[in-house]
């Protein structure tokens, strides 16, 4: 028989906000669902009331013939009933306990010989051999965090649940776990609910992405879907899409249809159910500067812009442009030493028809 998570709930905080989550997830398979939003949406809420650390107010949460959470009749199943494996952002490791220990702790009732042998295993999955009878305090964040991870997952939950697990780590052992952490779920068959709040985690683990809002669960989809056509102009601003901006409705043509942005045109895809006006969504990534000025303007999307703000992250650049419109292009930060960009200057933006997302006005 199949069985899945069903959650349909409501946690009211006195003088704060209601957060209100209802989905279901399927448990049969590793499957790592992402649920993402921006700081104080109510993400870690929907994590403690599913593990159990939080009562809500109204609704309910199952686990197939299991009800974990009836708010109606208050049957609330505490956290070790419900068998689950939780990872915190901040490892929660025992102090006093070695590695061994501590990934030992969870394994109640079970013989010495099967203990070892996990551990061992455990030990061997999460690449911490040598460190086993460190304590916590002589290990990296990130090895750490590997504890915190195995010391979950050591007991077979029936499904992980991991609140923004890799933030507080620096960015080398934020990418290495990142990298290895869908392999160790899949090779022990655990579905997992995953919190973040960065973008890359949830397009590289997730196999589908909650989008959460202002309380609630505002759209459900593959990751790269739901990144890329955000239902709402607000929902693409909690994307992190750099340019929202209104826009009329020219003419269609081959699947195409043709924008007025101020004074300026774009061609983007076609998709359906348009009426005089629409929200156009431009991600940053798909926008190339380029210093010829002099060549066709009439070219498909190929616009005049003035460099208003250069923003450096990282191996990128943030470029706020004025091109008749407010537009946001993500360049490599080679790519800008190589054309020498500076503020104040003119160049050319070319924006790729399939970076613009369209989004009826009614
Ligand atoms: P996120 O994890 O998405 O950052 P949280 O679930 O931690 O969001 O918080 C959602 C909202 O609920 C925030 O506005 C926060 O201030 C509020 N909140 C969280 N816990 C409590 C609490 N125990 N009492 C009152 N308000 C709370
Ligand atoms: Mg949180």
């Amino acid at each position: 028989m199949s069985r899945s998570l069903d959650c349909d709930f409501e946690c009211r905080f006195k003088q704060g906000p209601v957060i209100r989550a209802a989905f279901a997830l399927p448990t049969e398979e590793a499957s790592v669902t992402v649920l993402f939003g921006p700081s104080g949406c109510g993400k870690t809420t929907v994590l403690r009331c599913l593990a159990g650390l939080e009562k809500p107010d109204t609704g309910f949460i199952r686990f197939g013939e299991e009800s974990w959470c009836e708010a109606a009749t208050q049957v609330h199943q505490p956290p070790q009933r419900r068998t689950l494996g939780f990872v915190f952002q901040d490892y929660a490791l025992f102090p006093n306990l070695s590695v061994a220990g501590n990934l030992a702790y969870p394994l109640v009732g079970i013989s010495k010989d099967e203990r070892h042998r996990r551990v061992s295993a455990m030990i061997a999955l999460l690449k911490l051999e040598g460190l086993e009878h460190r304590r916590p305090v002589e290990l990296s964040g990130g090895q750490q965090q590997r504890v915190a991870l195995g010391r979950a997952l050591i007991h077979r939950p029936r499904l992980l649940l991991m609140d923004e697990p890799l933030s507080a780590l620096d960015r080398p052992s934020q990418e290495s776990l990142r990298r290895e952490l869908r392999g160790i779920l899949r090779e022990m068959g655990i579905p997992a609910l995953l919190v973040t709040h960065d973008r890359n985690e949830a397009l590289m683990l997730g196999d589908r992405l909650l989008l959460m809002q202002d309380g609630g669960i505002q759209q459900d989809g593959l990751p790269a879907e739901v990144f890329t056509r955000p239902r709402t102009p607000e929902l693409a601003q909690a994307l992190g899409i750099g340019t929202v901006v209104r826009v009329r409705i020219l003419s269609r043509e081959n699947g195409l249809v043709r924008v007025a942005a101020g004074s300026v045109e774009l061609l983007a895809p076609d998709p359906g159910g348009l009426g005089e006006y629409a929200h156009a969504c431009i991600r940053g990534e798909g926008v190339a500067v380029e210093r010829e000025v002099h060549g066709d303007p009439t070219t498909r999307n190929r616009l005049r812009a003035k460099i208003v703000g250069m923003e450096p992250q990282g191996a990128l650049v943030r470029l706020h442009l004025d091109c008749g419109f407010s537009l946001e292009a993500l360049v490599t930060a080679w790519a800008c030493e190589d054309l020498n960009l500076r503020e104040g200057e003119t160049v050319m933006a070319m924006v790729k028809a399939t970076a613009i997302h369209l989004i009826p006005v009614w």
